[in-house]
């Protein structure tokens, strides 16, 4: 049977591993992310070595971004205008293609998550569906009709404009773009801003519970109502506070006023809005699903 390699490129780790599946992930190594040159030769020189012992059909990178996606491009394969000092238009997919000789699939980390939960865990058996993760910022991806969501560029669902009561809450925000879009008032920077907290450790009383389900009903409402996804889920450092889950859903039917009327949300919002079923192996498994997908061609 085939074997495939995964990179989980993250803002603050790699994650690599072989495998074919949760039930078949091995020799996992988590690398800091330090700069471009020692990370990707880190990640090189270990699959390097594993490649030795168990040869590759191919090669998943998920990665953060913003990344290009469109392979007519000749930063096909790039990190483009990230934000992560030194990581600016770095081509992540190119040494991994020419060093292996494999196929590279390359997507973004939310998108790949997106897909191993589609192929393995919550959203299962569905066409359409989105894949938010709240942590230290927002970001969005999933399958529309079955296929990864790619367009002009990648959603970047994080960057959205939401409704902000200014009276009610003068918090500016803290995306260093646009100040209030979702990622600036409902990640775990803005918590960490507002409250002066982790948000991990956040979200003692009722008060930080419910303006944070506010925020990210706000951005799940825009959801439901633009991409019709027949299942969000919501993960994330943020969203491992569970207790959000039935405050979030609460205020996303208060949001809608009933305007959308299907049984997904009327009557099963529980199973509609819902964390994920990977965990923190939703990443390197959304890797694995897209090196699977490129070795079909
Ligand atoms: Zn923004």
């Amino acid at each position: 049977m085939a074997m495939f390699g995964a990179i989980e490129a993250g803002g603050t780790k790699f994650v690599c591993a072989l495998g074919t599946s949760p039930q078949d992930l091995h020799a996992r190594v988590e690398f800091p992310t330090t700069s471009p040159v020692e990370t990707i030769g880190r990640v090189a020189a270990y699959f390097e070595v594993q490649t030795k012992h168990e040869p590759l059909a191919s090669i998943g990178i998920a990665s953060f971004g913003p990344v290009d996606l469109n392979p007519a491009s000749p930063r096909f394969g790039y990190i483009t205008s990230t934000p992560k000092a030194g990581w600016q238009n770095v081509d992540l997919a190119g040494p991994f293609r020419k060093t292996f000789n494999l196929p590279v699939a390359f997507d973004t980390d939310v998108n790949a998550a997106a897909l191993s939960e589609g192929r393995w865990g919550a959203a299962r058996g569905l066409e359409t569906f989105v894949y938010v993760t709240v942590g230290t910022g927002i970001g969005g991806g999933g399958m529309a009709g079955g296929r990864l969501m790619h367009g002009m560029l990648h959603p970047e669902m994080g960057h959205m404009r939401i409704v902000h009561d200014w009276k009610a809450d003068p918090f500016p925000g803290v995306c260093p773009f646009h100040g209030d879009c979702w990622e600036g008032m409902a990640s775990g920077l803005a918590i960490e801003a507002r409250w002066g907290i982790k948000g991990q450790e956040l979200l003692q009383d009722h008060h930080t519970w419910q303006l944070e389900a506010h925020y990210v009903a706000l951005g799940v409402v825009n959801l439901v109502c633009t991409v019709s996804p027949q299942r969000i889920i919501l993960g994330g450092g943020v969203m491992k506070q569970t207790a959000l889950f039935p405050l979030i859903r609460r205020e996303t039917l208060e949001l809608l006023k009933g305007y959308i009327q299907v049984d997904e949300i009327i009557e099963r919002i529980d199973q509609y809005i819902v964390p994920p079923q990977l965990g923190d192996n939703a990443g390197v498994l959304g890797a694995i699903a897209l090196a699977t997908d490129v070795a079909k061609g």
